[in-house]
């Protein structure tokens, strides 16, 4: 299949003033040498606890910031390598998801105005065709019409969630990332928006760029899986191999963190000692030098170079 997103040494260091009388800028490396490529119509789970660069990744990929460096390209064409035009050409084929968008819903306008502008933004069509186009989206969505009178403060949690993905999907999308977008939901409403998110992806053969701090979330939506760390990912996988030979101790301490769903298999949960390195400065050598169980001296010294340990599968390990 052919790769829709690939993402080349990215790179996004955040300067970081030492001191008032420091003349020397110190780098908060939030994204720090991340490649990795989405073939068209899967998902790719980017997990990682929170601070490990995974929203500062989704949104230099998406340009919503820019990065120090790297490459980004979508459907062969590198998104940094494009004048204004064009990129705003593309900006209809990527959208985002975020943790509450709310935030980004002007509380002043109804649904209709809120969705109506975004298709505005990007295709001619007149009143009405729109106003049909809405009410089909949010069927989509599983909401009725009537929503479209409604303000953003009027809907639950839930329903925000699929008001943002209604107004993700008006532009009609090829790529969109999910940035925590089911993490504010209780969990029976988690359930019900993945499954409709998942829906979604597989009846319009959508690209998702899946992140979440919470491993179980992504489990069964992705195909493949990408584990970060202090700004670089550490493990990526098709995700059944992942889950049946884990290869990155961090990988291990995640899986191990997600609850049994059966009570006869009991997994030995790997607790995780030692404090989490700064992203400023990092070290030289491994980045989870300082909490990994099988540290080694060399580990100090040497950064782990990604190493093939399995079809696709990579993973930053001098153990391995
Ligand atoms: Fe642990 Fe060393 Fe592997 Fe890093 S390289 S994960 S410190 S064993
Ligand atoms: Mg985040």
């Amino acid at each position: 299949k052919e790769n829709i997103l690939e993402v080349k040494n990215l790179v996004k260091w955040f300067p970081v003033k030492k001191g008032l009388f420091s003349k020397t800028n110190s780098y908060l490396k939030a994204v720090d040498d991340v490649s990795f490529s989405i073939p068209r119509g899967e998902v790719l789970g980017l997990v990682g606890e929170s601070g490990c660069g995974k929203s500062t990744t989704g949104r230099a990929i998406l340009r919503l910031i820019e990065a120090t460096q790297g490459e980004v390209l979508l459907e062969g064409q590198d998104l940094y390598r494009m004048g204004k035009t064009a990129l705003k050409e593309k900006r209809k084929d990527m959208q985002i998801v975020f943790q509450d968008p709310y935030a980004s819903l002007n509380p002043r306008l109804t649904i209709r105005s809120i969705i109506g502008e975004a298709i505005k933004l990007h295709q001619v069509v007149s009143e009405k065709e729109r106003d049909a186009f809405m009410e089909e989206l949010l069927y989509e969505v599983g909401l009725g019409k009537h929503f479209l009178n409604h303000f953003p403060h009027q809907f639950s949690g839930g329903q925000r969630q699929r008001i943002g993905i209604a107004r993700a999907l008006a532009v009609r999308p090829k790529l969109i990332v999910m940035d925590e977008a089911v993490s504010a939901l209780d969990v029976s409403v988690q359930a019900q928006v993945l499954n409709l998110f998942q829906d979604l992806q597989q009846k319009y053969g959508l690209t998702y760029l899946f992140i979440t701090h919470n491993l179980s979330v992504v489990k069964h939506i992705s195909n493949r899986i990408a584990v970060m760390y202090l700004g670089q990912i550490v493990e990526i996988s098709e995700k059944e191999e992942f889950f049946r030979n884990p290869q990155h101790p961090y990988s291990r301490a995640l899986i191990s963190a997600i609850p049994s769903s059966s009570p006869e298999i009991k997994r030995e949960r790997i607790l995780l000692k030692g404090d989490l390195t700064s992203p400023v400065d990092p070290p030289q050598g491994c980045r989870f030098y300082s909490r990994c169980p099988e540290a080694q001296a060399i580990c100090k010294e040497v950064q782990p170079p990604h190493k093939e340990v399995g079809n696709q599968h990579l993973v930053a390990c001098h153990l391995r």
